[in-house]
């Protein structure tokens, strides 16, 4: 093992060499498929050749001015995005994280140009918003926040799926600017809330002044079977989050805002050297263009139930099971017992896959499977599981 890097991962000792389509090959020749797509990253699968183009072609005209000078890349980009989503703004990041930044920094500006002092965002528990710090602080997750007090302030978290919950602190507090949300908890676990949980949320913003803030940053761009998973539940965000799947491996983020949020940064209040620059932009226009051009939205919807029914087919006797859960390509499988082993025993089947709360196996599989490959990866997770040997109470 070297210890030239920080210790922040402690990676398998497997390098991919190349990739094509859902599969990598590691440089002993050995073929994976891959069913987490680096985590929700690669939703076009590897090497897909109109990305590849996109960026050989933008490489070679420019990769980066600044955001001193106009961009059109970044512009074509955020109409598409608007097109696509009912947003009015865009403004764009290189991460998840920085995404979430913005949107956080967007509500304490919105709440400070409405005289309220000490804006606070409700989050929930068990979500993920990223590791800087305010986007640890938003998470409801002990463990990512352990070692890194003090804490930024002016988040409070209630359960996810709970509306009373919320309704409470907008009885007992006056300085609650947001709502900041996953519309399914991905690293908690593909956690998808009530039906009607998303559209709660929007009548309470409503009524409160409240900027509902949806953290599409593993759930958008198609993935759940619609271009962004609130679109399941017939309501706008007041902002949004976008990262992972927008540019299928270039670094990209972007924060969209609607409506009196997107109204809130004026010149001088955000920025970012990197952020929308050319090469990035280029890349997340092949993507969403390729998208439109194969239907994967709903391509993703399909693979998504025909890989459900298979895991339930396949797993329908089986004791270890707790729930088989998806929206599209999100899908998780809850066991009743911790399973981080099946990590390593699926790398040595051939297949990626991910472990995350312990004990729900997550698939995030590219859009573009065939059927074949699709049912392949149904194959594969019910031989894992089946073979995994119950460990008692
Ligand atoms: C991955 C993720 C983030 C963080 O994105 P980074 O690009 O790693 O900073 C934030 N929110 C959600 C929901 C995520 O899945």
């Amino acid at each position: 093992m070297s210890d030239s890097l920080m210790k922040t991962y402690s990676p398998q000792d497997i390098e991919f060499e190349h990739g094509q389509g859902a599969w990598l090959w590691d440089k002993h020749g050995k073929k994976y498929l891959d069913a987490l797509c680096g985590i929700a990253v690669t939703g076009l699968g590897h090497n897909y050749p109109a990305v590849t183009e996109a960026v050989a072609r933008q490489a070679g005209l420019l990769i980066h001015t600044s955001n001193l000078y106009m961009i059109t890349q970044q512009r074509r980009l955020a109409e598409k995005l608007i097109r696509l989503s009912a947003m009015d703004r865009v403004f764009f990041s290189n991460s998840g994280a920085e995404a979430n930044e913005a949107a956080i920094k967007l509500a304490r500006l919105y709440g400070h140009q409405q005289g309220i002092e000490n804006p606070t965002i409700v989050t929930t528990h068990n979500s993920f918003h990223g590791r800087t710090l305010a986007t640890l602080s938003a998470t409801g997750n002990p463990k990512i926040q352990a070692g890194f007090e003090p804490l930024v302030g002016g988040f409070i978290h209630v359960p996810y799926n709970d509306i009373p919950a919320i309704e409470g602190l907008a009885e007992s507090k006056n300085n609650i600017v947001a709502i900041m949300v996953e519309p399914i908890q991905g690293e908690g676990g593909i956690n998808i809330p009530a039906d009607d949980y998303l559209a709660s949320l929007r009548m309470l913003c409503d009524r409160q002044g409240w900027l509902l803030i949806l953290d599409e940053i593993q759930t958008g761009l198609g993935r759940s079977g619609k271009w962004f998973s609130f679109q399941h539940c017939g309501i706008t965000p007041d902002v949004m989050t976008l990262a992972k799947g927008l540019a299928n491996g270039v670094p990209i983020g972007a924060c969209l805002a609607k409506a009196a949020a997107a109204e809130v940064f004026q010149p001088g209040n955000h920025g970012s050297t990197f952020g929308g620059n050319p090469l990035a932009c280029a890349a997340a226009s092949a993507v969403i263009d390729s998208i439109e051009e194969h239907d994967l939205v709903n391509r993703a919807m399909e693979l998504g139930e025909r890989i459900r029914n298979g895991l339930e087919l396949g797993l329908r006797d089986n004791r270890l099971v707790v729930e088989i859960r998806n929206q599209g390509l999100l899908i998780g499988i809850e066991l009743e017992q911790p399973c981080a082993e099946l990590v390593n025993r699926g790398l040595a089947q051939g297949i990626l896959l991910n472990v995350t709360a312990s004990r729900v196996i997550r698939l995030l599989p590219p859009l573009i499977l065939s059927n074949d490959e699709a049912d392949a990866i149904v194959e594969k997770i019910v031989g894992l599981i089946t073979s995994t040997i119950r460990v008692a109470a």
